[in-house]
Order: structure tokens, then C-alpha cells, then sequence
């Protein structure tokens, strides 16, 4: 984790020229650009690890450069930390709806940033570990490596919307999730998300589990649980 690709954006060459010192320093590789355009171009060629962004950007600035990313299925999964000024609140919470990780205002200690950025990374990490991992429930067995799903040993085809809703509730059964968690969470690529296009999801995986597809209960009001 340690030689993890870290992509800066910000135009202030000092700040820029801090944060890489300090990364490097720490093991990192890492590469710095000046401006929005750049930042985006770079992160879509080299596919860093994270990225520290800076808002106020000439051009297109860092919100934009975040919202882009996140919007794009290629760099969705890269994990921005945003630097924000001071009285930059309303930017702050507009760059972590658009699916920033974390942040850190200006003036920052370099210590704090990189702790910042070891949490984002380790957290992610997990979450892959997470990902990958076998489920068993009842009779269902989910397999995520092989994007297989049996029941009673028998192959069930789903699309991937559909695997990965049934892979995030199954991963949990008894939690409730609402349809805003479960759209946040699968990002489906095959499918424009929405609150309707989850119940239709739903209908559609319900019945390819045939008999199993009653341990997806509907929370009135709620959303959706998988049974205990
Ligand atoms: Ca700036």
C-alpha cells in the first residue's frame, strides 16, 4: 500500500510542491498537476490509487474535476480527498454528495493530510477485500470473482445490476437498506438508477431466484431487506 499512485491537483505551486514533498517522503508515488483539464486527462490515462484535489481551480474547477470522475465508470472508484479554504462549507458538502471521500481545509498540516489519506486508502482496501469475499446464505452462494450466483448448486443468470443488488443485501441480511443506500452503493452501469428502476430491479430478481427470491423482503416505506 505503501508505493500507492497518488494523483495532486492544485494550482498553487507551493502547496503543490509541499504536498509532494511530503508524499514522497512517505513512500508514495506521486504526481502533480496544475489545472482542472490536466487533472482530469491524468487520472483517465494513469488510474492513480487516489487523488488530492483542490477546489478552487482555474477553469474547470475542482467540484467539476470531482463530479467527472465520479460520473465516469472508468474513475468512479478512485477516492478523491478535496482541499478546501476556509468558508468553503457549502463546497464541501457539494463535493462529498458527488462522491468525494474526504477532505482537508487550508491551512493543513501535511501530517494530518497523509493520515487523511492512509484512512481513505485503508478503508478502501477493506471494502475491495469486502468485495471479493464468498457469500453463503441459506442456499444461495455468491461468488463474486466469478460473478456467479447458485441456488441449490444451480446457476442463476443475472445481470449486473441485479448481482450486485443481491450481493449488497445478502452481505447483511437483516439490515434494512432504503433505494437511495442501494443505488449509492452498486453504481450500475447497465442501468440508469433510479428509485422506480430499483423496485423494477427487484421484480426481475426476485423471480430469476424463483422460490429463493422470497428472502428479498420489501420494508414498507423503507426499502428492502434480506432475510435473517
Ligand atoms: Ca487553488
Amino acid at each position: 500500500m505503501s508505493r500507492a499512485t497518488i494523483l495532486i491537483v492544485e494550482d498553487e505551486e507551493d502547496i503543490l510542491e509541499l504536498v509532494h514533498y511530503n508524499l514522497v517522503r512517505e513512500g508514495y508515488h506521486v504526481f502533480g498537476v496544475t489545472s482542472g483539464e490536466d487533472g482530469l486527462n491524468k487520472a483517465r490515462s494513469d488510474l492513480p490509487d487516489l487523488v488530492v484535489l483542490d477546489l478552487m481551480l482555474p477553469g474547470v474547477d475542482g467540484l467539476e474535476v470531482c463530479k467527472l470522475l465520479k460520473q465516469d465508470p472508468k474513475t468512479r472508484h478512485i477516492p478523491v480527498v478535496m482541499l478546501t479554504a476556509k468558508g468553503e462549507e457549502a463546497d464541501i458538502v457539494a463535493g462529498l454528495e458527488l462522491g468525494a471521500d474526504d477532505y482537508v481545509t487550508k491551512p493543513f498540516s501535511p501530517k494530518v493530510l497523509i493520515a487523511r489519506i492512509r484512512a481513505v486508502l485503508r478503508r478502501k482496501a477493506k471494502e475491495a477485500v469486502e468485495d471479493a469475499s464468498v457469500i453463503k446464505i441459506h442456499e444461495i452462494l455468491i461468488h463474486p470473482g466469478r460473478h456467479e450466483v447458485l441456488v441449490k448448486d444451480k446457476p442463476v443468470e443475472l445481470t449486473f445490476t441485479e448481482f450486485r443488488i443481491l450481493q449488497y443485501l445478502a452481505r447483511r441480511p437483516g439490515w434494512v437498506f432504503t433505494r437511495f443506500q442501494i443505488i449509492d452503493a452498486i453504481h450500475g452501469d447497465d442501468y440508469p438508477v433510479t428509485d422506480r428502476s430499483i423496485d423494477f430491479q427487484m421484480v426481475s430478481l426476485r423471480k430469476k431466484l424463483k422460490a429463493a427470491g422470497e428472502y428479498i423482503e420489501t420494508v414498507r416505506g423503507v426499502g428492502y431487506r434480506f432475510k435473517e
